[in-house]
C-alpha cells in the first residue's frame, strides 16, 4: 500500500486535478490518456482487485457507475456514448493493483477491445 501510486494520489502526495471526491471514491485524468476523455475512478480503500470486492462492498460498484454517468454528462460524452472498464489481473491488462474504473470517450470504441 504504501508504494500504492493511486494510494499516494489519494493522500495528497502526488499532486493531481481531482475532478470528483467523495468518501467513497475520486476521479481524476488518466496520465497516460487512450481516448479525448480518459477519467479514473478510484476507490479509496485499497482494494487490489475487483476479485476482492467483499458482498459488504457490493453497493459501492453502483455507487462507480452513477459516478460515472455524473462525470460523463459534465465531459459531454454521455449522449455520444462512453466505455466504463476495469481491469482485472495480468491478462485484463491490469498494472495497478488498487481498483479503479477507466471511463472512455470522445472517440469510436472498437469491439472487440484489443
Ligand atoms: P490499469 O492498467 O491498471 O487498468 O490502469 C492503470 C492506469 O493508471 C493506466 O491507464 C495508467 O496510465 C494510469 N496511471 C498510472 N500511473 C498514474 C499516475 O501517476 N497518475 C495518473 N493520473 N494516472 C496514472
Ligand atoms: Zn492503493
Amino acid at each position: 500500500m504504501e508504494d500504492c501510486i493511486f494510494c499516494k494520489i489519494i493522500k495528497g502526495e502526488l499532486a493531481t486535478e481531482l475532478l470528483y471526491e467523495d468518501d467513497q471514491l475520486v476521479a481524476f485524468r488518466d496520465i497516460d490518456p487512450q481516448a479525448p476523455v480518459h477519467i479514473l475512478l478510484v476507490t479509496k480503500e485499497h482494494i487490489p482487485t475487483i476479485l476482492d470486492i467483499e458482498e459488504r462492498k457490493q453497493g459501492l460498484i453502483g455507487h462507480i457507475y452513477r459516478v460515472a454517468a455524473k462525470l460523463a454528462r459534465e465531459n459531454n460524452i454521455a449522449e455520444t456514448g462512453y466505455r466504463l472498464v476495469s481491469n482485472c489481473n495480468k491478462e485484463g491488462g491490469q498494472t495497478v493493483f488498487h481498483i479503479h474504473f477507466h471511463l472512455l470517450g470522445g472517440r469510436s470504441m472498437q469491439w472487440p477491445p484489443g
